[in-house]
């Protein structure tokens, strides 16, 4: 792994060693926080500091509830149960598959051009009889944009509606309070921080009555049965408490990256909008994000072309034609750092990806030269 340039921290950052060893640790414990034994005291205990650790890294003491899932998709499903109590549902053309998609019948609220939450045209889809239930993410898993949670949460309130944020991606990157997004809900998880796979949290308003998704058993308060992942759960909060935002050094290294591209006639993508810092997100007429990837993973540079896709394969990206860019939509790169990176890989990158581009435009026009291309 040693030759291995990893910049796809936005697919998984890498375990951090404060949330191995947090892990180590609790699995030595080797018990079941339900137990009542002193074992089982210990591993309660570590649950419920976790719980605490994490609701105080979002701001959420006192007004949040947490309950621990599986990951990120887990925790949208359990907010995503809730829109049945609801008259209708509204998601952003930007959400995770886990939420688009996975409500028949849900209103589609448009991006801007710079892959926003288009307002005025939420506005509109909330002048509607009945109460809503709307899912608009924090920060967008391929470009990186972030919303204005907080002006979408008084629209919905208005309607006496329930506000789901999907905040995976921007844990971590941004300050996440809570209180001031005004959210009902707030889906986490922590293998974007270097937390480890398999472990997320669902934090909601303590004012609202949340419905379980997983029952049978009394664990989590009755709110989602099934033993607790003591060690993931462990990992996710030293995790969280290690995160310090990207640093000023790698934020200046990436805009250098962004200005050389963009003199080569690359579009950023969500450029002009307010983007966390670590992702980001290219796109160019031609050359295809599959063959770019190839040309990457050959030098040893892991990248993606967008969200990770559960089968594996290079998927056209539906985020970039609902901001206006269909023809680009399977030109694109992903390239978010994280923990390991170090503002040298930035250039790094730059300099693999432009001489696979400069082969790819001297092929392309040598093919148009010869009328092989159209
Ligand atoms: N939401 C967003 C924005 C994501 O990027 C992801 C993961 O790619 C998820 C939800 C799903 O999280 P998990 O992989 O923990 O199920």
């Amino acid at each position: 792994m040693a030759d291995i340039l990893y910049l796809d921290h936005a697919a998984t950052s890498p375990l951090r060693p404060e949330a191995r060893e947090a892990f180590m640790r609790a699995s030595d414990l080797g018990s079941n926080a339900s137990s009542v034994h002193s074992l089982g005291r210990k591993a309660k205990l570590l649950l419920e500091e976790a719980r605490a650790d994490i609701l105080a890294g979002v701001n959420a003491i006192g007004t949040g509830g947490l309950v621990f899932t599986s990951g990120g998709t887990e925790a949208n499903a359990q907010a995503l149960h809730q829109a049945q109590a609801f008259d209708y549902v509204i998601v952003s053309a930007g959400e995770h598959d886990s939420i688009y998609g996975a409500v028949a019948g849900a209103a589609v609220a448009p991006l801007t051009a710079d892959g926003a939450v288009d307002l005025d045209a939420l506005s509109r889809l909330l002048d509607h009889p009945g109460r809503p239930f709307v899912s608009v993410m924090l920060a967008n898993n391929e470009t990186g944009v972030i919303s204005d949670i907080a002006t979408v949460a008084a629209l919905v309130h208005a309607c006496d509606g329930w506000l789901h944020v999907d905040a995976v991606q921007a844990l971590g990157k941004i300050n996440i309070d809570f209180n001031a997004l005004e959210a009902d809900s707030l889906a986490l998880s922590a293998h974007k921080i270097g937390g480890g796979q398999g472990v997320g949290a669902l934090i909601y308003n303590r004012d609202r009555t949340l419905k379980a998704l997983i029952g049978g058993s009394g664990q989590e308060l009755g709110l989602r049965a099934g033993t607790e992942n003591i060690p993931g759960i462990a990992a996710f909060a030293a995790a969280l408490k290690a995160c310090h935002g990207v640093s000023d050094d790698l934020c200046s290294a990436q805009k250098s990256v962004e200005t050389a591209l963009k003199a080569l006639g690359i579009t950023i993508l969500g450029e002009a909008a307010d983007r966390v810092r670590g992702i980001l997100y290219m796109a160019q007429p031609g050359w295809a994000s599959s063959l770019q990837l190839i040309h990457m993973d050959m030098a040893g540079i892991c990248v993606s072309s967008g969200s990770a896709c559960s089968s594996g394969k290079v998927k056209s990206s539906r985020v970039v034609t609902a901001m206006g860019w269909p023809d680009l939509a399977d030109k694109v790169l992903r390239v978010s750092g994280g923990w390991t990176t170090q503002p040298d890989d930035w250039q790094k990158f730059l300099t693999v990806w432009s001489k696979g581009y400069e082969v790819y435009l001297k092929r392309h026009n040598n093919l148009r030269v010869t009328g092989e291309v159209a």
